[in-house]
């Protein structure tokens, strides 16, 4: 099979890594890629939102099957325009993406299917939200109903900070994005992350994890879109699991399917553990970037076969393993990040660090320059290793994080520290 991987990240050399590994795959291919991404995948320079080229490209290169990582074409329908010229591509089509597009349509969808989330209700008034704001009290949370590349979210903890999170967004600050906004109950416990595959109509658990979104240390400084995680996250017991299939993924599969939009593709549930059992935040429609690190490090089964099963509506005959191991991503990112992230630094030592066999190092924002590996983005690495327990891991991965001679970057010192 000759497969492409659209998308840039550390996810997306994940992504192309493990399918790179599938005894059933002739050529890999990724639109646009990296440097990273260079050594597992041939790299075409086709923008992940130039559907028109990429189509171009599937046709000419007769690509098999194409993995969409980003949610921005999923959100704008690639899935949609490839399937439409004959080209088999994995992923939710744009009206499945919805669940991750509007947070309205994904928290209407919990309300009519009794899906346990924060109690909510959309606005597009900026005197209506207030007015709601003041009656609620505080903490309380506002958020712009569509993609805002994680910024669209506020948790306010007085009645101004919560009113200015109305005005910034609905007064443009997110453009379309912040046309309308969910205002929702604060809910308090341990912030957990589930993947499962979906089919339409099946749905496989794939694994747990738990993601650092904060820049610093100890979960200080601004969001980000990520700098660690660690997967299987413990305090996802078999029960909660359980319940989190039971009442949460499973519901939302059938729902999607009987309104008419079948969810096909990575389902990605952000999770709050709380003293009634487990609440959705959000959803995401494809694999988080860093988790999909992690969890690509412990699949010990061919990965192509199930993104074809969920594609093709078969997902029930497809059973996964995963080894008996933790895998943990600390992610490297360039000075400066998130706000202003510094371009060009070189960084050296890379093949030292990823001597290890349970090390690999993903890269996520990179160019090659000659001989030399460049700096070229916010995130720029996503140094993961694999243990026999989290703190193996650990080691393992602040080990070959000191191997990486770039006085360029940085990482926080603490991924895994809670767990
Ligand atoms: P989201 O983009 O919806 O995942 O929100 C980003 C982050 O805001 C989440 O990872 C949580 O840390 C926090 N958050 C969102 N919604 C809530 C909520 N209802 N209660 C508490 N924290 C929340």
């Amino acid at each position: 099979m000759r497969i492409l991987v659209v998308g840039s990240g550390g996810r997306e050399h994940a992504l192309s890594w493990a399918i790179a590994a599938s005894p059933l795959v002739e050529k890999v291919y990724c639109a646009p890629g990296n440097a990273g991404i260079a050594e597992d995948a041939e790299c075409v320079p086709i923008g992940a939102m130039d559907t028109t080229g990429l189509i171009g490209f599937c046709k000419q290169a007769a690509i098999d099957l194409v993995v969409v990582g980003p949610e921005a074409p999923l959100v704008a329908g690639l899935v949609d325009a490839l399937e439409a010229e004959g080209i088999a591509a994995f992923g939710p089509s744009a009206a499945a993406a919805a669940l991750e597009g509007s947070k309205g349509f994904m928290k209407d969808l919990c309300a009519r299917e009794n899906i346990p989330t924060a109690a909510y209700r959309r606005f597009t008034d900026v005197a209506a939200a207030k007015t709601y704001i003041a009656a609620q009290g505080v903490p309380i949370v506002v958020k712009a109903d569509g993609l805002a590349a994680g910024k669209g979210v506020v948790v306010a903890t007085t009645v101004a900070e919560a009113n200015d999170a109305v005005d910034a967004a609905l007064g443009g600050r997110f453009g379309a994005a912040g046309a309308e906004i969910v205002v929702e109950e604060f809910l308090a416990g341990e912030e957990a992350s589930f993947f499962a595959l979906c089919d339409g109509e099946h749905a496989l658990p794939l694994a747990s994890a738990q993601d650092h979104k904060r820049v610093g240390d100890g979960d200080t400084g601004p969001n980000t879109g990520g700098m660690g995680a660690y997967s299987p996250f413990a305090a996802v017991t078999p029960e909660i699991e359980a319940q989190v299939m039971e009442r949460i993924i499973l519901p939302t599969v059938r729902a999607m399917a009987r309104d008419g939009r079948p969810f096909k593709g990575v389902l990605y549930a952000g999770l709050m553990l709380t003293g009634e059992g487990p609440k959705l935040i959000e959803y995401n429609v494809r694999f988080g970037d860093p988790e999909c690190q992690a969890l690509m490090m412990r699949l010990q089964s061919d990965l192509v076969p199930a993104l074809l099963a969920a594609r093709d509506g078969v997902l029930n005959r497809v059973d996964l393993r995963w080894y008996d191991a933790t895998a943990i991503c600390v992610v490297m990112a360039a000075n400066g990040y998130p706000d202003d992230p510094q371009r060009g630094t070189e960084i050296r030592g890379l093949d030292k660090a990823a001597s290890d066999p349970d090390v690999k190092i993903f890269h996520a924002g990179t160019r090659r320059d000659s001989d030399r590996i460049l700096a070229d983005g916010g995130r720029v690495l996503g140094v993961t290793a694999t243990g026999r327990d989290l703190a193996a891991a650990r080691d393992r991965a602040y080990c070959a994080v000191d191997a990486i001679d770039w006085p360029g970057g940085f990482c926080r010192r603490d991924i895994g520290r809670r767990g």
